[in-house]
């Protein structure tokens, strides 16, 4: 073989290397070890709403009140940081009696990172939720889906469950635009045990706020049930 076409190969496998890592770092339902859930088996008609990113100032009683009204549970990924900035709203948010889960501390892509880096994006914020009086168990959250081999390593040493989901309307500009569309692509979507991820903490989301009505009402005239993350999980078949 020509020195050429060696240094070609030997390119090849690298980036072949490095495409293959960013898919495994992005899969939705797979991860090298520990237990990730996107989505559950159920023979009930049971499925969750997750929201991502915050507590904000500015928006979470709108959202606590569209659920109150609609008396639909939902679980919320936080940040640490943000909980720690505006405690009074994730006190808000545990006292309606949703699920809370840890989303990280500062929302860094976690691949890629020290496990010491890790390990405080992680314990800092579980401290932060048990500090405005959570006590149920916290599931985590992986900020943009993103992991390697440190994060899930170091979730299954400390027994933590990850989860991402399968239902994800915003990550399509086409449907994303508006709130019929993104209605539309989840209640066409969801099936038994599906997880659904809206982002509803920040101004620019403003069509998810718009469309959670509709989602829910939609999803209940199907005869679904909204449940929390971890009652979804109790009630899975294998
Ligand atoms: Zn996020």
């Amino acid at each position: 073989m020509s020195v050429v076409k060696k240094i070609f190969s030997v390119l090849l496998v690298i980036i072949l290397t490095i495409v293959g890592l960013w898919q495994l770092s992005g899969s939705r339902n797979y991860q090298i070890v520990g237990e990730l859930i996107s989505r559950v088996n159920t023979h009930e008609r049971l499925i969750a709403l997750t929201f991502d990113d915050g507590p904000t100032k500015k928006h979470t009683d709108s959202v606590l009140a569209m659920l109150a009204e609609h008396d639909v549970p939902a679980t919320f990924f936080v940040t640490g940081k943000e909980v720690d900035i505006f405690p009074d709203e994730a006190r808000k948010i545990l006292a309606a009696g949703h699920q809370l889960g840890n989303h990280s501390w500062s929302h860094p892509r976690m691949v890629l990172k020290s496990p010491a880096f890790i390990a405080e994006e992680i314990e800092k914020t579980d401290a932060a939720l048990r500090a405005i009086g959570y006590q149920e168990n916290i599931l985590f959250r992986p900020p943009y889906g993103k992991k390697l081999f440190v994060l899930p390593w170091y979730l299954q040493k400390t027994g933590r469950t990850s989860v991402t989901w399968d239902i994800e309307p915003e990550t399509w500009p086409d449907v994303a635009k508006s709130a019929q569309t993104i209605a539309e692509h989840v209640i066409e979507n969801a099936k038994p045990g599906s997880i659904i991820l809206l982002h509803v903490m920040y101004d620019s989301r403003e069509e998810s706020r718009k469309a959670l009505p509709s989602i829910i009402n939609g999803l209940k005239e199907q005869g679904y049930t909204f449940v929390t993350v971890s009652d979804l999980i109790e009630n899975r078949t294998q």
